[in-house]
Formats: C-alpha cells, structure tokens, sequence
C-alpha cells in the first residue's frame, strides 16, 4: 500500500458546522458528529480542506520534522516562561469570576487569552507538543502509570502506537 504521506485534521475552534467536508470527502472520513477526522479512512486528498469555508481543516503530515536540539538553559527557561504564563492565566481567571464590570471582564478575558496563547507557543518551543517529539513521548508514558480507573489508558496505548517518536 502507498505510505500516506498528509492527513486532514479539523480545528473544532473554527468549523462552523457547515458540513461541506462531509460532502467532498471520498471515503467518508470526516465526522462531524464527532468532529473528527477518522485517519484510517483518510487518504489525504485535501478535498474537505479545500471545501471547508472557515478554514478549520489543515493537511499536516504523518511523520513531523524533528526538534531543533536545544542547550538545557534554553529548555528551562522555556519551561519559567510556560510555568509564569499559567499562573498569570489563573490569577486573571480568578479575577475575572470575581469581577462585575463589563470593561474589566473585557480586559481580562482578552489577558486570560494572551497568556494562554503565549503559554502554547512555549511550550510547543520547549518540545512538548508536537506528537513525535520525545518530549510527548516521555509525557504519554508517564500517564499509564495512572492508576485512577476511569483513566483511558487504552486511548494512551493507541496514541502511543500511531505517535511513533522519530527523534
Ligand atoms: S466544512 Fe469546515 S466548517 Fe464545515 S463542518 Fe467541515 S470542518 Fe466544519
Ligand atoms: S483529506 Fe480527503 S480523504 Fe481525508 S478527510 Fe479530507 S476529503 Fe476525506
């Protein structure tokens, strides 16, 4: 069989629930009842992305580049910036629940919003969010050892399996 070498994924934040993608599709791999893109169905033709009128669906590929190596002094700052953009996200949380007036709620949703946007950027800097890194690799192992029952550790043990670490 041909290696893939694209597949579709849907940004659920931006699909307006026009259901073009399901009409385009030729194997039927988009859901828009789940909102996913069922990767074993998807041959990466790029028809649903081409379609889609909110711009929700992006080709990426099946294996990632690898990390740019990084000097341990980069990674821990990387990780302080990460740690202080949380914290930041929380306190403006916290204030925003507390808060009555409509320009402060304002204010501070867009604060809540910025950190949680610098928060991503970081830490996808540090390594930990793209899915062949050995950061996430490290990271998905560590939560088998969850013991909690209603854990989907068998969700983990397949993302395992179709994340294959290429570093
Ligand atoms: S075409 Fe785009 S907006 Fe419409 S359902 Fe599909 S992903 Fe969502
Ligand atoms: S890339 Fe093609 S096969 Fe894959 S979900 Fe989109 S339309 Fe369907």
């Amino acid at each position: 069989m041909e290696s893939k070498k694209v597949r579709a994924v849907r940004n659920l934040r931006l699909c307006s629930k026009d259901c073009l993608c399901l009409y385009v599709c030729p194997t039927g791999a988009t859901d828009t009842e789940t909102g996913q893109v069922d990767f074993q169905k998807c041959i990466g033709c790029g028809a649903c992305a081409k379609a889609c009128p909110a711009g929700a669906i992006s080709m990426v590929p099946y294996q990632y580049p690898k990390q740019q190596v990084k000097d341990e002094k980069v990674m821990q700052s990387l990780n302080n910036i990460f740690k202080s953009k949380t914290d930041q996200e929380n306190i403006a949380y916290k204030l925003y629940e507390k808060s009555s007036s409509q320009i402060e709620k304002q204010f501070l949703k867009a604060l809540i919003r910025s950190n949680r946007l610098l928060a991503e950027d970081t830490v996808r800097e540090a390594g930990y969010m793209l899915p062949q890194s050995k950061n996430t690799n490290a990271f998905l192992k560590s939560l088998l050892d969850n013991n909690d029952e209603d854990f989907p550790k068998d969700a983990v043990n397949e993302l395992l399996e179709l994340l294959e670490c290429n570093e």
